[in-house]
């Protein structure tokens, strides 16, 4: 299940699958369907990911 998180005025949603993290849960929840069906991830997808290190 897409994991919400929230920090300071921003909410991220977590891919429990590979942990990356989107701004839309509609990406998250995409992300982690393949990546459950897959066993990979989907360039198409994770290139909408956010880097946490900026977070
Ligand atoms: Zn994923």
């Amino acid at each position: 299940m897409v994991k919400e998180i929230a920090k300071d005025d921003k909410e991220l949603y977590q891919c429990e699958e590979c942990g990356l993290h989107y701004a839309k849960k509609e990406t998250a929840e995409k992300c982690e369907a393949w990546c459950r069906e897959h066993k990979s991830c989907n360039l198409e997808i994770i290139k909408e990911a956010v880097k946490t290190e900026n977070f």
